[in-house]
This record gives structure tokens, sequence and C-alpha cells, in this order.
């Protein structure tokens, strides 16, 4: 299938999650994951209009990347980075990425921070929170949010855009819920707790197994890799 028909099914999609839940439409963005696609997939996102694009490791997105970047699409692509950072990647992507899914520590933190300043830009981030508890992802504990994100609050080169979570697969998208509420709850009480100097809007959250579910929960970017450009071998 192309990806408008791709996306106008996933669209329809989150519209039904939208009107279960007395949410606006305009208030959930798609970010299109493409680490599992060629960069012929990647053209075909942004020849059909969409800007949102995502990966989640540098090695792998580089080339596509420099292939936009020297494209006629260069100023239409606005790129996420979803996966866990390297700080020794940090240099190769402040400054190209739009925005940041999982600042996950610290020194991360003062890396990006660092980088941001030399290039006299603030970089917006999301906080990565390990809601489920589960061994295998990564993200800060929810008891350890306030206050790593008072710290982070008082980088200059960082914008704490929202919040970001990653649920456990689950056979039954409806199981991810739980996850989903918890950040969202977690996102009210930081900003209740007024160690941010400014609202905390987003919510990062939802990928293609469960992304109705995290709609109905708040989310404010969905990550979709397989249900939106599929995936290609190789
Ligand atoms: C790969 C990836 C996604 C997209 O995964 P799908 O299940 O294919 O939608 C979303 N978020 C992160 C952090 C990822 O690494």
């Amino acid at each position: 299938m192309s990806f408008i028909g791709r996306l106008q099914g996933v669209q329809a999609r989150i519209r039904g999650a939208c009107e279960r839940s007395g949410r606006n439409l305009e208030e959930v963005g798609i970010i299109a994951v493409t680490k599992y696609v060629s960069l012929q997939r990647v053209m075909e996102v942004l020849e059909a209009g969409h800007a949102e694009l995502g990966e989640n490791r540098w090695q792998d997105a580089e080339s596509k990347w420099r292939a936009v970047d020297s494209s006629p699409y260069a100023g239409q692509a606005a790129w996420h980075f979803i996966g866990s950072l390297q700080t020794n990647k940090v240099k190769e992507v402040v400054g190209r990425f739009a925005s940041i899914h999982s600042l996950d520590r610290p020194s991360l933190a003062e890396a990006i921070h660092k980088r941001a300043m030399q290039l006299k830009i603030r970089v917006p981030c999301f906080i990565q929170v390990n809601i489920s508890g589960e061994q295998s992802k990564h993200g800060i504990s929810a008891d350890e949010l306030l206050g790593f994100a008072e710290q982070t609050a008082r980088l200059d080169g960082i914008e704490i855009s929202g919040l970001m979570t990653m649920a456990p697969y689950e056979a039954e998208p409806e199981e991810t819920r739980p996850v989903f509420r918890g950040l969202r709850e977690l996102r009210d009480r930081l900003n209740a707790s007024g160690v941010v100097p400014y609202e905390v809007k987003g919510l990062s959250m939802g990928m293609s197994n469960d992304f109705e579910v995290a709609v109905e929960e708040g989310a404010t970017w969905l990550r979709l890799g397989s249900v939106l450009v599929g995936k290609e071998e190789g």
C-alpha cells in the first residue's frame, strides 16, 4: 500500500480515538518512524507532504538525513531523534534534529546543553520515563522525575517539551492503558509541582501496536513505524 493510503487509514483510527475521548485531532502529531525503511520510502513520505520523521540511531539515520538535506525537501523535513542517544553522538544529532525524545540521564542533558550553547540554539527534549518498570526499557523512574526535571530546567540549551514512554508490547493493546495514563498523570504532577518554570505539555507515547489507546490517554506525538511506513528487509 502507498504511504498516503496508510496515512489515511491511521488518521481515521486517530480520529476515532479522539472522538471516544473528547480530544481535538490537531493536538495529535504523527512522527513517521523511518528506521525500518530505505531513502526511497523516506522520499515517498516527504512527497506526500508529511514533514515529521523519526529515527532511533544516528549511524542508521545519517545517510538518509544527508540525502534529504541536499534534496528539495531540506526545508520541509523535521527529524525527531527517538532512540537511546549515546553521549558521543550528541554533536551529530543536536542542530540536525528538531527534537530529542529520549532524554534519560543527567550526563546526556549536560552534553545536549553544551552543544546547544555552542550552536546558540535551544533543543526541545522529551524526558523518557520508564513507567512500566521493565528492565529492558530505558528511561528514568517516575520517582526520579521531579528532581531530574528541576536540574534539567536550569540548562538554557534545553526546552523540556514533554515526557516520553514506551509501553511493553501487549497482544491486547488495551493492557497498555495504565502505562499511558501513568505518564499523563506524571506530567500533570510535574506541572503542579512548579519545578519547571513553564508548562510541560507534550506526551510522546503510542506506537504501531497501541497508538489508539495512547491517543485516548492524551498523546501529543505518536511514533509510528510499521503501521505507517512499513518495514523493508535489509
Ligand atoms: C521503532 C520505534 C518506534 C516505532 O515502532 P513501530 O512499532 O514500528 O511503530 C517508536 N518509538 C521508538 C522509540 C522506536 O524505537
